[in-house]
């Protein structure tokens, strides 16, 4: 099974370009023989045809001049005894005549019967004594003979049946053909009649004799017919005769109709089986002054035989063609094998060397032919291509010795810039720090411009020291503007740093004194410190400063007070004593302008 496998394999036709050539040289040489095999069949059934129709046609025009010969002879024998003196005249005794007759006969064994009748057609004298007596009459041979000498068909024999040996028993029954000679007096006139029986027995020793070459012919087919179409010799020996004289089917045959017009030749035709028969043709023309009866010879083989040698080249021809083929198609498979082994060892060569056995070296076939060509042409290629990679691998290694060069460099350019980028940072953090130191020792908010949160704190307690030493009134405001978160949802955050700044210059402007001093104190909320200011005089700048702005009519949508900006404004006054706080004071004004926002906004709030 592994060997079956493996040859399998081996001459797989996709794969093997030997296998391909091989099969290619097989066919070639299978169809020429294809094809000479059907030009020599055509060829030499053709010429078989021609020598077999000839050789047939001769032998029948041979047996019809055969016949011919002997009918004859015999026909000439019984006119020359009826011409014998011994014969015609009255005075010689029968048993002189019988003894005639029978030395005749011994002459031609053929002669079943010899006998001379009286002019009335009695039997006078006949061989062997036979029918001696007996009335012959109404024969034709009788009839006839009584005015010319004449030949009549094969029959049956009818009263000779039984009385002459039938030298043929299985040819049953009996047949003869009469000759018959008229036997004239001396004076011319008829005197009886001299009448042979012939076996027709020996129609078939004529056959075949001639036969005699040609018994390695099997199934050659002689016929003799009358010119009725009877059968009179069957080709068959256990032919049935009664059936003969009554098989007429030959009168279809095309041979016989050409030989029934006097034609001599052969034809190709239908039999009466399923075979086609070449068939030669002849019929008897008589000879000399015997002028014959007309019959018919077919000589008949099946084209079967007749053409068997030529089948038999043409199957020969196929038989060798294959043969020829299939060696010729094994000896190219190992001839191309033989050939290509060189490059099978270049191929296996290269592929060993592209998987990286780098210790074998492309072998270089001598000679001048394409191979040793190939051989120079691969290893070559292979040198340059080992030489190329070397140098591909230095270029390559020259490349990663430079990336890694240049990585380095850029590392250390990286490490620099993140050194500076961390002094950087650092500046940035000591200089915002710085910025708010700055922020917190600046006194102005920067928003708004005026004073902001720290310098409010510092002045608040600067005066109020003052206000203690020197025991003067001290009045505080706060201000915040109403609803200023639904300000900034409605109209943003710009428009509300806008509105910041406006009420800022606003109360700034409102302001008179240079004591008095505004400050943010966170978000929108803004305070006023009034050093030396009683409550009324507080209460009073409060009331102004609430009109002023409602009076800028900023629109405030979202305000349920007022269609404008608006403040509520708590006020808180006191004489300051080192008892009190300013935080106090504060305090006091924070809880009135939580009450002027608790009463409904715009509005002010002072203590009562
Ligand atoms: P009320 O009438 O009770 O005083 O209502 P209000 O919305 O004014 O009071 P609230 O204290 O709830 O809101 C104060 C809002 O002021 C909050 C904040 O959005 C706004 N605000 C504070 N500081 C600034 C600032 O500097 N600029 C701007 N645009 N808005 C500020
Ligand atoms: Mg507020
Ligand atoms: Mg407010």
């Amino acid at each position: 099974m592994k060997y079956v496998r493996f040859w399998l394999d081996k001459l797989n036709l996709r794969r093997s370009f030997r296998s391909r050539l091989g099969a290619a040289i097989a066919t070639t040489i299978l169809v020429f023989s294809l094809l000479l095999a059907s030009i020599v069949g055509v060829i030499s059934q053709r010429q078989a045809q021609a020598d077999r129709g000839e050789l047939l046609s001769q032998l029948a025009f041979q047996l019809a001049g055969a016949l011919d010969r002997d009918m004859y002879i015999y026909y000439q024998e019984i006119q020359t005894l009826a011409s014998l003196e011994d014969i015609r005249s009255p005075t010689r005794s029968l048993a002189q005549k019988r003894h005639l007759l029978e030395q005749l006969q011994q002459l031609y064994s053929n002669f079943a019967w010899i006998g001379l009748t009286d002019t009335e057609g009695t039997v006078l004298a006949s061989t062997q004594g036979i029918l001696e007596g007996k009335d012959v009459s109404e024969r034709l041979w009788f009839v006839e003979g009584r005015t010319q000498p004449n030949v009549q068909n094969v029959h049956s024999a009818k009263l000779l049946a039984d009385l002459v040996p039938n030298p043929n028993p299985s040819q049953d029954p009996l047949r003869l053909v009469d000759v018959a000679a008229p036997v004239l007096g001396a004076d011319g006139h008829l005197v009886g009649v001299l009448g042979g029986h012939l076996y027709w027995q020996w129609a078939t020793t004529l056959r075949d004799s001639l036969l005699m070459p040609f018994r390695h012919y099997r199934h050659v087919d002689i016929e003799i017919l009358a010119n009725t179409g009877q059968v009179l010799l069957a080709a068959k020996q256990n032919h049935d005769y009664a059936e003969a004289d009554t098989d007429l089917r030959f009168q279809s045959l095309e041979s016989f109709k050409a030989a029934a017009q006097g034609g001599t030749g052969f034809l190709l035709e239908p039999g009466f089986d399923n075979n086609t028969y070449v068939t030669g043709y002849a019929a008897t023309q008589g000879y000399r002054t015997y002028h014959g009866l007309g019959w018919i010879v077919l000589v008949r083989q099946a084209t079967d035989e007749a053409f068997a040698a030529a089948r038999a080249l043409q199957t020969s021809i196929l038989l060798w063609g294959t043969v020829l083929g299939l060696m010729s198609g094994a000896l190219t498979w190992w001839i191309a094998g033989q050939m290509v082994k060189p490059v099978l060892v270049i191929a296996a060569t290269a592929e060993r060397i592209r998987t990286g056995d780098t210790y074998i070296s492309m072998p270089i076939f001598p000679g001048r032919d394409e191979i040793a060509q190939l051989s120079r042409s691969v290893a070559q290629l292979f040198a340059n291509l080992e030489q190329q990679t070397s140098l591909l691998q230095q270029f390559n290694a020259d490349l990663e010795a430079q990336v890694a060069a240049r990585t380095a460099t850029l590392k250390q350019l990286n490490q620099q810039l993140q050194t500076e980028i961390d002094v950087r940072r650092q500046a940035e953090l000591a200089l915002q720090s710085a910025n708010q130191e700055l922020q917190r020792l600046t006194l102005v908010d920067s928003l708004t411009a005026i004073a902001n949160r720290r310098h409010f704190d510092q002045y608040l307690e600067q005066e109020w020291r003052r206000a203690v030493r020197e025991h003067q009134p001290f009045s505080l405001i706060l201000l915040d503007i109403d609803y200023f978160k639904l300000y900034n949802d409605h109209y943003g955050h710009q428009a509300g740093d806008a509105c910041l700044r406006l009420v800022a210059q606003t109360i700034v402007q409102t302001i008179h004194r240079a004591t008095d001093l505004a400050a943010r104190y966170g978000g929108e909320e803004f305070a006023v410190v009034l050093p030396n200011t009683d409550a009324h005089g507080a209460v009073y700048l409060a009331e102004t400063l609430r009109q002023a702005v409602k009076a800028l009519h900023m629109s405030h949508a979202r305000s349920t007070v007022s269609p404008w900006i608006t403040l509520s404004l708590g006020i808180a006054t006191c004489q300051p004593s080192v008892t009190l706080n300013s935080i106090n004071l504060i305090t006091a004004a924070d809880t009135r302008l939580y009450q002027a926002k608790q009463q409904g906004r715009d509005r002010i709030q002072a203590d009562h």
